[in-house]
């Protein structure tokens, strides 16, 4: 909608002094394809990923989203397909996993033929990451179904150099077969296909399948979103969970615990408006 100077920071998405942002009024009467990252936005983030449970108040507002015809809703996570679809746990909407790789749910479906290709490197990679960090404490592999992470958010800290040294020995070794691409996240490093596909290309593919003219607003926390952020933020409100001032987002909430918060305004914005 708007873009940032270069050099100023996002703004915060319920203004300031009291004075609320004029986001909410361009919401007004708009049909919305609504994008939300699921760890650190939809859910605070846990050492243990398994206890990331949705709030029900976040689900109930996700439900009712979803059934009013004026807004198409997709969680784009990291986590596998799977993992992300029994994590939020609504059938009537969309799920992109493995950062996008592949999107189903709400008639779509998709998944890159990229991934499909590297997926014989991954699971290799996957295997031998899961054997050499089997004696490092804390440290936990993710195999998913197009990619593969290693977090090491519970690692100790004079262990992480070797956490991350055993992680690049092996994408090195993998590099080539794939090819495969180094991802960096929030504690998290992933061995992703090497593939010119991201957040937001997902984004925009969901986009161009919509019929009808939406307005895309897009919410994430993590360096995997800026993708998205960089994508969506001429034509849609892009908002960044925490305030931080290296992101391409125009906006921010202060922390995770505003999302009730921002999903009531956008329902509310629905308020007595039909689908146009
Ligand atoms: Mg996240």
């Amino acid at each position: 909608m708007t873009i940032r100077e270069k050099g100023t920071s996002p703004a915060y998405f319920f203004g300031t002094n009291g004075h609320i942002s004029r986001i909410p009024s361009a919401l007004m009467g708009r049909k919305i394809a609504l994008f939300l990252d699921f760890d650190g936005t939809l859910v605070r983030i846990q050492k243990n990923p398994a206890r990331c449970i949705l709030a029900d108040e976040t689900r109930e507002l996700l439900q009712s989203l979803a059934n009013s015809n004026r807004c198409h809703v997709t969680v784009l996570s990291g986590r596998s397909i799977t993992d992300i679809k029994a994590s939020v746990g609504i059938r009537t909407i969309c799920y992109g996993g493995d950062h996008g790789l592949a999107i189903s749910g709400k008639g779509m479906t998709y998944i890159h033929p990229g991934a499909l290709a590297a997926k014989p490197a991954i699971d290799k990679a996957g295997r031998m990451l899961n054997r050499k960090i089997a004696d490092i404490e804390g440290a936990r592999v993710e195999r998913k179904k197009f990619t593969v992470s290693l977090h090491y958010r519970s690692v100790n800290k004079e262990a992480v150099p070797h956490v991350k040294e055993v992680f690049f020995a092996v994408a090195a070794e993998f590099r080539n077969e794939g090819p495969l691409a180094v991802m960096k996240g929030k504690k998290v490093l992933e061995l992703v296909p090497d593939v010119s596909w991201n957040k937001g290309s997902a984004a925009l593919w969901i986009l161009r399948k919509l019929k009808s003219e939406s307005l895309s607003v897009y919410i994430g926390d993590d360096v995997t979103d800026e993708f998205a952020f960089q994508a969506l933020n001429t034509e849609g409100i892009t908002i960044h969970v925490g305030n931080a001032k290296r992101t391409s987002a125009d906006y921010y909430l202060k922390g995770q615990w505003e999302i009730t918060r921002l999903l009531r305004q956008v329902q509310q914005a629905g308020g007595d408006i039909s689908c146009r």
